[in-house]
């Protein structure tokens, strides 16, 4: 059997969720979108449910999937509904939404609710992707809470740039943030992974965490406390000797420059490995750093073997405890979040 393998270690999530938890104090949603960044939204929820106080999906089906596998937690919309049908099912479901634009809130008022709707007002504070602006944002906000159709509402933003080096956009959209909050009541809600590690003043009554969930520090100061749920391994299943000044792989990219032992490892592009992470991005062989060499190919990629005694049938870790997966993605110019929610075909294992 192909040994590539993509273990999540449930127990490292648990252990990150309660960290992340001490850090923000108060209440954390648990991020799990987009299949929990690839990790498996059901399992990984599964996994936190006797102890996450809520979770947050990008869509509706996403939260219908983890309703109908016995999660019973509050689950938020972050995108809200595409459109005002979907209501029905929020309805129906007992599921938190996210209202940020205009049409969002007039549907939601205009809906004939069984129980009063919690609604997630969000703010644009300055990264201009989705939310009220500051300017419309009591009004909006007087509009819900003078409507028995909403039970609650939670004031929320988003942050362009809490996991950059350059701190002066969030402290403008903090201060953004309260003042258009000014004089209006209930929760909030400010910080993601990276805000939440970076800017105290950002831990409010709800966090959401993504990626700090999962074992990726956003920002590197902080990659201690957090333990990696991904591990994507496979093995050595070839092994050559190649003379000076050779060629590896498609488009000849790479050239020996000695006497070199390659590798040949089951995991390429296919298996949602970054085709840009060729020659040069570390990989660990038997847990020895070494580094890829030539390009990555659909199926296989090639490592340099020289210098060890490692070879056919030894383990590789693509990412996981001995290179992080902030390496990878450094190297194959993007970023984490993109790494492990690509991670496909490979044997998912679930370890509690
Ligand atoms: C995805 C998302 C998060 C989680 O972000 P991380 O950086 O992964 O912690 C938080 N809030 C919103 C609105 C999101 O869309």
């Amino acid at each position: 059997m192909r040994p590539l393998i993509c273990e999540i270690r449930l127990n490292y999530l648990r252990e990150n969720y309660l960290t992340l938890k001490k850090i923000h104090g108060n209440k954390l949603l648990a991020v799990v979108k987009a299949n929990a960044y690839g990790h498996g939204a059901v399992r990984c929820a599964q996994a936190l449910h006797d102890i996450a106080d809520g979770f947050a999906v990008a869509c509706l089906e996403e939260a219908i999937e983890l309703r109908e596998n016995q999660i019973t937690k509050p689950i938020l919309l972050l995108e809200g509904v595409f459109e005002a049908q979907e209501y029905d099912l929020v309805d129906k479901w007992d599921l938190w939404t996210v209202v940020h634009h205009q049409a969002q809130l007039e549907q939601l008022l205009a809906h004939d609710w069984q129980k009063p709707a919690t609604v997630w007002l969000k703010m644009d504070s300055g990264m201009h992707r989705a939310g009220f602006f500051p300017h419309n944002f009591a009004a909006a906000h007087t509009a819900l809470s003078q409507s028995n159709k909403v039970a609650k509402i939670v004031k929320m933003t988003h942050f362009a740039c809490a996991d950059e080096t350059e701190r002066g956009m969030t402290d403008m959209q903090v201060e953004t943030f309260d003042l258009a909050c000014d004089g209006l009541t209930g929760e909030s809600s400010l910080a993601n992974s990276a805000a939440m590690l970076r800017y105290p003043e950002t831990r409010r009554d709800w966090g959401r965490a993504g990626l700090a969930l999962y074992g990726i520090a956003p920002v590197s100061e902080h990659s201690g406390s957090l333990k990696p749920v991904m591990r994507l391994s496979s093995q050595v299943f070839a092994e050559r000797v190649l003379q000076p000044h050779e060629p590896i792989g498609y488009g000849a990219t790479f050239y020996t420059k000695r006497s070199t032992r390659v590798g040949l490892v089951a995991c390429g592009y296919a298996d949602g490995y970054p085709r840009r992470a060729s020659s040069d991005t570390p990989v660990a062989v038997k847990g020895l750093r070494t580094k890829i060499i030539g390009r990555v190919s659909m199926d296989m990629l090639t490592v340099d073997l020289n210098d060890s005694h490692e070879g056919v049938g030894d383990v590789v870790e693509l990412f996981g405890d001995v290179i992080s997966v902030n390496e990878v993605a450094a190297a194959a110019g993007t970023i984490a979040y993109e790494v492990v929610c690509n991670v496909k075909r490979a044997k998912k294992v679930y370890i509690s």
